[in-house]
């Protein structure tokens, strides 16, 4: 007797599968099945498709596909500030440019901003992000309607914000943001303080006592230049991490951006404490901030993310730029071709990042991990010839090649369309908001 057929929604046959598995698995002529939002087999086509009897099948030809990618580290609305001012230091580049723009901000520019960054992420395949900036709920608002995953960290700072009179009040935001997001299976908080030299200690202290009751990611830019050591040695008697651990918030629940200046003691701290790292090479190159030890992270055993930063800082959103500049700043900072190579990095932007985040069941292609994935357009000039699809997504891929984005099973992105958002709208939106900006600097 025939074995029965097991049911599925949709069939993708594709050149090459990449499916960042325990084996790191990658199938040559592959199927994946999907059903119910998640992965229900992953093989060769012939065997795998023959299981199945699927209500949709695609054959997507010459296509390469991955997980979908996982920003660890973004400020999505910061997108409304890309090319505003470059080119300056960190810190006057905050306090004279960003700050005051950021304390006029509405609500709904925060979501247009966040809007245009979800466009960007998902043309680019990414398919989940962190965030921290202000207004969440309108980020909330803007990743629904863009179909792709968001981790919200409403931020704080230790002293009046346009947002809240003290850090005390942003809990409140917080309660709320897990009200909103308790049964969405797309959206989670996080608690998201500034930085060291921009909070008190009881705000740290307390957010992180919030983020132990609420059960979620606790991040905080962290250690991000010499600059910001020195103010937190200035106001606190510490650097960052020993900081940090002393008022216990070095936990497995951490996340900590940046940590480019970081000692071996503080090395070896963050990975006794469990605390996951977010790496971000363009915003620190080109803030020249300098180069996180990632190398040095991943030999400690520390789990190490992929982020973008905001678009202020970067100028750009795009993750297959970041994976090729972690991998290249790396091999420069320890003059080595073998630091940091490219299995390594497509790891830390997909199944080290859903590590990072706290989020399992993303970042892969396995039965029952989330049908989250990205197709490349293996026929693009630059994506020829072929000889290894990890080494080709990570060293040749700008991310302009990506033609189809699935979230949860579905099609959220298909040949340069995200189809939860009006391009067009968008564009006059955004040039209406350029308009203010101009009206409202200085
Ligand atoms: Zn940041």
């Amino acid at each position: 007797m025939p074995t029965p057929l097991i049911p599925c929604d949709l069939l993708l046959r594709a050149s090459r599968i990449v499916t960042q598995d325990a084996r790191r698995r990658v199938f040559e002529d592959a199927c994946l099945a999907v059903r119910d939002g998640r992965v229900l087999d992953v093989g060769p086509w012939e065997a795998t498709a023959s299981r199945h009897a699927a209500t949709e099948v695609r054959d997507l030809g010459a296509a390469l596909v991955l997980p979908g990618l996982i920003n660890v580290h973004a400020h999505a609305s910061m997108t409304l500030f890309r090319g505003l001012a470059d080119d300056l230091p960190l810190m006057d580049w905050l306090s004279r440019h960003i700050w005051p723009l950021e304390a006029k901000l509405s609500p709904e520019l925060v979501r247009l901003g966040a809007q245009a960054a979800c466009a960007e992420m998902l043309a680019t395949g990414v398919t989940c992000f962190a965030d921290g900036y202000f207004h969440e709920r309108q980020v909330l608002a803007a990743t629904r309607e863009a179909g792709i995953r968001v981790v919200l960290g409403e931020g704080f700072f230790g002293f009046p914000s346009p947002m809240f009179p003290t850090a005390r009040h942003c809990w409140d935001v917080v309660e709320g943001l897990r009200e909103a997001t308790r049964d969405d299976p797309f959206a989670r908080i996080m608690l998201m303080p500034h930085a060291t030299y921009t909070t008190t200690s009881e705000s740290l202290r307390e957010s992180m006592a919030l983020a132990e009751s609420l059960d979620c990611p606790w991040h905080i830019h962290c250690a991000e230049s010499p600059a910001e050591t020195s103010s937190c040695l200035e106001m606190f008697g510490l650097r960052p991490v020993p900081y940090l651990d002393s008022l216990g918030c070095l936990r497995p629940r951490t996340i900590l951006a940046h940590c480019v200046d970081l000692n071996e003691e503080e090395i070896a701290l963050v990975a006794a404490r469990g605390a996951k790292v977010a790496h971000c090479p363009s915003s620190n190159m080109k803030l020249a901030n300098g180069a996180a030890p990632v190398q040095r992270f991943l030999d400690a055993g520390i789990v190490v993310g992929l982020g973008t930063d905001g678009a202020a800082s970067n100028n750009s959103l795009n993750l297959f730029t970041e994976m090729r500049h972690a991998a290249l700043l790396q091999k420069l900072l320890l003059l080595d071709p073998g630091a940091l190579p490219a299995q390594a990095v497509l790891d830390m932007a997909t199944r080290q990042g859903s590590a990072c985040l706290g989020w399992p069941g993303i970042g892969n292609l396995e039965p029952g991990s989330r049908a989250d994935l990205l197709v490349l357009d293996l026929s693009s000039p630059n994506l020829q010839p072929l000889h290894n699809p990890v080494s080709q997504a990570v060293y040749a891929a700008h991310g302009g090649e990506v033609r189809l984005v699935l979230v949860d099973g579905r099609v959220v992105y298909q040949d340069g369309r995200p189809l939860g958002i009006d391009l067009p709208l968008l564009r006059r939106e955004l040039a209406g908001a350029v308009r203010w900006m101009r009206e409202h600097r200085a």
